[in-house]
């Protein structure tokens, strides 16, 4: 039998059930899981409230509640494989180490059949990814097909820092690659290349430790509401610090900067810190919005235009780009964010520490603690 940690109800904490350990995929493995990253996007999943912006929100508890009875999360999945089945890719064996890939998608629509699956077009509320709607790492195990789509070896990297490779990483590099362009034009015609950060936590960790490799020359700054959160950041390279009010308006917090910026990421993704995002581009710059908060966004049209400015989206990344990132993490060493390791039946305490915006860093569950 294997133990996994389910959703039973919006707004309320998961619930441990017990079921037979899953049968070895023939193509296959099964993991016995060691450590699973709790992101905050467990926690909007968890709530189920999901606002579009315009007054539309959505609850897949309400459209349909069998799909969400039941969901097992935890999609930052780092595990031990434990058997392979007779068709199995021989570049794995049994006992290798190694992170899942989440973002499976359907893996038959045009996007997913071009290693494009993280915005597979078939893929409404996730329920197509691991740890979504598909079985996830909040549990002691899994079954995977396809090896070779599914996995990939940890190498050097810190067993407690691998399963944050899949999310937390994996989504702040993509969000920095989307702000390339903005910042080499810049470095062309010998500008600053000045990038903010919206949001301190453990994505906006990542995005510090990558930013200095994949832009050196950068002005990095960082925007949170949390004195202690921007404080940890002062030893890793950042060169200026933001703190918001909470109460402050758009137009005050835009007041707090002495310049705009050409790389935005808002890992917050509210309606206030994505428009202030909007409000702070420079021209030919780049937002990109990546947190889960919702609503919508407020931009001059005009202001756009002029300033040939780019607002983008970006959910996780691709397979390959995963396993770029890794090689990158690997030779240049990266400090991944602070890590808080939680036992796994303290799964709820870590989601309620995400939640109430007490989780300093990246939450990590010891599965077999
Ligand atoms: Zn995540
Ligand atoms: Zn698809």
């Amino acid at each position: 039998m294997y133990r996994k940690a389910i959703l039973v109800e919006p707004k309320k904490p998961l619930e441990f059930v017990e079921e037979p350990i899953p049968e070895t995929p023939d193509d296959g493995v099964v993991l016995e899981l060691l450590y699973s990253g709790v992101c905050h996007s467990d926690v909007h999943i968890q709530a189920d409230c999901m606002d579009f912006g315009g007054g539309v929100y959505a609850s897949l508890f309400a459209i349909n509640k069998d799909l969400f009875i039941g969901r097992n999360l935890g999609h930052e999945i780092y595990g031990r494989i434990m058997s392979m089945g007779p068709n199995a890719s021989k570049n794995f064996k049994v006992g290798d180490e190694v992170v899942a890939y989440p973002w499976a998608g359907c893996r038959s629509c045009e996007f997913c059949k071009i290693d494009r699956s993280n915005f597979c077009s078939d893929n409404q509320f996730g329920l197509k990814d691991l740890g979504l709607g598909r079985k996830g790492g909040f549990a002691t195990h899994m079954a995977l097909p396809e090896c070779e789509k599914y996995l990939i070896k940890r190498g050097n990297i810190d067993p407690k820092v691998a399963p944050l490779l899949s999310c937390s990483a994996l989504t702040a590099f993509s969000g920095l690659r989307q702000i390339k362009e903005s910042l080499d034009t810049r470095a062309r015609a010998g500008l600053t290349q000045n990038i903010l950060l919206i949001g301190a936590g453990g994505l906006g960790q990542w995005a510090v430790a990558y930013s200095k490799h994949l832009y050196p020359e950068c002005n990095l700054t960082v925007a949170d509401i949390s004195t202690e959160k921007l404080e940890q950041l002062s030893e890793r390279g950042v060169d200026n610090t933001v703190l918001f009010s909470k109460t402050s308006t758009i137009a005050e917090k835009a007041q707090q900067f002495p310049h705009k910026m050409d790389g935005i990421i808002d890992f917050v993704g509210s309606s206030q810190t994505a428009s202030l995002a909007a409000k702070l581009l420079s021209r030919g710059g780049t937002m990109v919005v990546i947190g889960l908060i919702g609503g919508q966004i407020e931009a001059s049209l005009l202001g756009l235009i002029d300033g040939t400015q780019t607002i983008k989206g970006v959910r996780t990344g691709s397979f390959e780009l995963m396993k770029e990132m890794i090689r990158l993490t690997e030779e240049k060493n990266i400090r991944g964010p602070e890590i808080f390791t939680y036992k796994f039946d303290q799964v709820n305490e870590a989601l309620d520490a995400i939640r109430n915006g007490t989780m300093m860093g990246r939450a990590v569950l010891d599965i077999k603690a």
